[in-house]
């Protein structure tokens, strides 16, 4: 019997057996009655998403401050919960890092000082409304307002969700030659809004619009949608993406909660088709800002096939300071994983610069000394230890002696 003949009678391999970390479903959860193909159906999910304060109060017992938020907080940025993340609500815990991201407070009234409405001065960087360009080879197109579900702290609730006075008026034919004549620009990323919550024609038109731009190398989407709706996850859409490679996606996990077994299942089928993903989180109070679920969270994504990517410091919009950490807190969760776990899993923790600086890396200072001699450092242990001067140097300085002699 031939090689070849022995591995064709193998079984195609199971995914990873998971002893450390597991994806539970939760669902139907609070919808115990309804069939499972409706459960199972995006279009059921956004349909029935939470959006009112009588829907909410038959399902769970909210707070005073929730309560309040809900009634007074729906002209910053609406609310409105797939059902499908509504069930990784715990209804007895008051501090479930779940409801935090997604039930609006009374605190989201109060504006800090420092905060503002577009914390990333995306407004003033825009050639074309809807395309920001702010650095010199990379846009981000806004595509659309709207998303499965919205996150208290979005850093651009001043447009998603189409309840503020401030409307995305995204200029489609003006975008695309804009992008077509600026051959500096060679990475999209389609964003909004979520761009998976465009029909798969409507986002294909897109995508093959760009493509078609000789100077534009890959396309990124960022979407929450694998969270929030991991059922739009069709193998349909899976295929059309696969259709524009390459072509990235940022997905936005905050909580292992959040990494079900649909949620695996999704992941699972847009990295099969050949999507390489990163996940950008959220530094937030109450909710991931303690080392063991940072590391949870990592562990879980990179079992899914996601590479965590970026770990922001919470952007200073509007309402947001109760779900803030300080920026302490951040270092030392990375100090916490730097060398405790896989390099892989540890996200690059980032603050975008107020106003519209741009993501600056923030690290813990593992530099102790550094002179002519050489560098001082210390590794995760705190053990320390010498680096001489680069031989770079020395061998300039070499070089430069025997010219002398020459
Ligand atoms: S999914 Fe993204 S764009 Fe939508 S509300 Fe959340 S942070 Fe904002």
């Amino acid at each position: 019997m031939s090689e070849y003949s022995e591995t064709e009678n193998l079984s195609p391999p199971q995914p990873a057996a998971c002893p450390t970390a597991c994806f539970p479903s939760h669902d139907p959860g609070y919808w115990p009655e309804e069939a499972m193909e409706n459960w199972h159906d995006y279009k059921w999910q956004l349909k029935n998403r939470i959006t009112r304060l009588d829907q909410i109060e038959k399902l769970i017992p909210l707070t005073s401050e929730e309560k309040a938020g809900i009634q007074l907080s729906g002209n910053k940025l609406a609310m409105s919960i797939t059902p499908h993340f509504f069930n990784l609500i715990d209804r007895d815990d008051p501090d479930c890092p779940i409801r935090k991201q997604v039930i609006p407070r009374i605190e989201e009234t109060f504006t800090d000082r420092s905060e503002m409405s577009d914390p990333c001065g995306e407004d003033s960087h825009m050639p074309v409304p809807g395309l920001v360009h702010r650095y010199p080879d990379r846009v981000l197109f806004l595509v659309t307002d709207r998303c499965a579900a919205y996150c208290r702290y979005c850093t651009r609730s001043r447009v998603v969700s189409g309840v503020s006075d401030q409307r995305l008026e995204t200029q489609w034919e003006a975008a695309f030659q804009y992008l077509e004549k600026t051959p500096q620009v060679r990475d999209v990323l389609l964003s909004g809004g979520d761009a998976l919550l465009l029909s798969d024609a409507r986002l294909e038109k897109i995508l093959s619009r760009l493509h078609a731009i000789p100077h534009i190398q890959f396309i990124r989407i960022g979407s929450r949608i694998p969270i929030f709706l991991p059922q739009r996850i069709t193998p349909e859409l899976c295929t059309m993406l696969s259709r524009y490679h390459p072509l990235f996606i940022s997905i936005h996990a905050n909580h292992p909660r959040e990494l079900t077994s649909e949620v695996r299942e999704a992941l699972e089928r847009l990295a099969n088709a050949g999507i390489p993903m990163g996940n950008q989180s959220v530094l937030l109070k109450g909710v991931n800002d303690s080392v063991e679920t940072q590391k949870e969270l990592v562990h879980k994504l990179l079992i899914c096939r996601v590479r965590p990517y970026y770990l922001y410091q919470c952007d200073l919009i509007e309402g947001s300071a109760h779900l803030r950490t300080s920026i302490d807190k951040g270092i030392q969760i990375i100090e916490g994983l730097r060398g405790h776990t896989t390099g892989y899993a540890i996200p690059q923790y980032v603050i975008d610069g107020p106003g519209g600086g741009g993501k600056i890396p923030i690290n813990p200072e593992y530099v102790v000394k550094q002179d002519d001699g050489g560098i001082t450092l210390r590794n995760y242990e705190g053990k320390r230890f010498e680096y001489p001067a680069s031989t770079e140097d020395e061998r300039v300085q070499n070089d430069k002696v025997s010219r002398k002699l020459r």
